[in-house]
């Protein structure tokens, strides 16, 4: 889904197009991008062989495989990709004829796809990756600077730099194979395979074995430290730090294995093979993405609330990346569950009124803004009422239903989501399951009441 698919979602929602023009490409069905992603098929598996040729200029060569299943016969089918430029595609390896304009590739093979028939595809691209520009949700994706590359952003981001089926809904595996020249290191999802030594190029071969939502991608190549911890069941936690920084973030990243024990205890068993965070140097870089089993933090995003960023991108984990939203409207079951999880880290190390002082500061950020986390605009997506109030929906829950439910909630939601996708209704539905108790009311006025409840609905005054 590129900028102009943005911008022709609006143009249709505002009846600026006539009835009948058909945008190029056909969206996933989401209820906020009515064009991001694709649909008649599902994507299993994205192998990835990418070599950075130049580290400063940011250029590449790339083969992606894709294997795929068709839901149903097709004579084409579209990825969503940036205007690198394409040298070959192949179906099943048989050359494909393939159109590529503003973000979508149209992909036509010689036969028709069958439904549930599935597919290898491979296409052959080199080229400069940009960022992915759009004046309503920032700058994503392919990022160069003095330190190096990396990729981040939400809703959209890989595909400034890979052909895929940019929506959580189409989750997949992955293998990322990165050829980088000495003495730069490569970090991307998941468990590292191998690290193969070449004369002046080293490839670093990645595995996200459980399926991913795209934007939850991430690659860096630059001059990074390993520091390593283990957590829980001797879960791997490998860390990546700019070299001379090192020492200095992992005091910041100490308590990771404590909060994952604390985490898979209120929702469930950590849901990857393995953890970590990757921490970019680039001054221009201002957040935190909870990318998947790696978390990938700006230095700036640390310079404050150091321990609650960390613990916030940790939550994501469950509630985000494993279970995924259906819709983006859907956003406040990542945003609201994470603050939230916020506020458990810190009732749990620093006890109940560290919890209630953080509340409030939360509830101020709620009654002063007129978004609704239950129905975020495209512009609204990431306001802090989507968060904060958000987070307040769950504590009024946890209120309504007493801990022990409401924990029995959360960990239900995580273990029948699991490597899935939720909409707010199906969260609803559960907790009225679990709890046995009528709670449409509560969410209604929580998540879409145009007045935020009192604060003694939830204990505070
Ligand atoms: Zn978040």
């Amino acid at each position: 889904m590129r900028r102009f698919l943005v911008l022709l979602a609006i143009m249709m929602v505002c009846g600026l197009l006539p009835a009948y023009a058909q945008p190029f490409g056909e969206g996933i069905g989401d209820l906020l991008l009515p064009l991001a992603g694709n649909r008649n098929y599902d994507v299993q598996h994205y192998d990835l062989d990418l070599t950075v040729t130049s580290v400063e200029a940011g250029n590449i060569e790339a083969v992606m495989t894709i294997g795929l299943t068709p839901t149903r016969d097709v004579a084409q089918f579209f990825l969503d990709f940036e205007m690198l430029p394409i040298a070959s595609i192949t179906v099943d390896a048989q050359p494909a004829v393939f159109h590529h304009l503003a973000g979508e590739l149209e992909i036509v093979p010689q036969q028709p796809l069958r439904a549930e028939q599935p597919v290898t595809v491979i296409i052959r691209y080199a080229g400069t990756p940009e960022p992915i520009s759009n004046p309503m949700l920032g700058s994503a994706g392919w990022q160069t600077f003095a330190g190096g590359i990396y990729v981040a952003g939400e809703p959209l981001s890989a595909t400034s730099f890979i052909p895929i089926n940019d929506h959580p809904r189409d989750k997949a595996t992955y293998e990322i194979a990165i050829t980088v020249p000495k003495p730069y290191v490569a970090v991307s999802n998941g468990v590292l395979l191998s690290t193969d030594e070449h004369d002046d190029t080293t490839t670093y071969t990645w595995q996200m074995a459980q399926p991913m939502a795209s934007y939850l991608l991430t690659l860096s190549v630059g001059r990074y430290s390993l520091y390593e911890q283990v957590g829980p069941d001797d879960l791997p936690i490998s860390n990546y730090f700019p070299t001379p920084l090192a020492d200095a973030l992992s005091r910041i990243f100490e308590n990771q294995p404590d909060m994952i024990a604390f985490y898979s205890e209120r929702f469930g068993p950590y849901p990857f093979d393995s953890f970590g965070s990757l921490v970019v140097a680039d001054p221009q870089f201002h957040y935190a993405l909870e990318t998947q089993s790696r978390s990938t933090f700006s230095t700036n995003i640390l310079q404050s609330g150091r321990e609650l960023v960390v613990a916030h991108e940790l939550a994501h984990q469950w509630f985000g990346d494993s279970v995924s939203v259906h819709s983006w409207r859907d956003i406040w079951l990542n945003e609201g569950f994470a603050r939230y999880a916020e506020v458990l880290w810190l009732e749990h190390t620093q006890g109940r009124a560290a919890m209630l002082g953080y509340l409030r500061r939360l509830y101020m950020t709620a009654t002063s803004s007129s978004v609704l986390p239950g129905n975020p605009t495209v512009n609204t997506l990431f306001s802090g009422a989507v968060y904060d109030r958000g987070a307040l929906t769950l504590h009024a829950l946890r209120l309504e239903v007493g801990d022990e439910l409401f924990f029995e909630i959360l960990r239900t939601y995580a273990e029948r989501f699991r490597y899935s996708n939720a909409a707010t209704t199906d969260f609803i539905a559960l907790a009225q399951e679990v709890s046995g108790m009528p709670l449409d009311a509560l969410f209604y006025v929580w998540l879409l009441g145009e007045t935020v409840p009192p604060p003694e609905a939830i204990g505070l005054r």
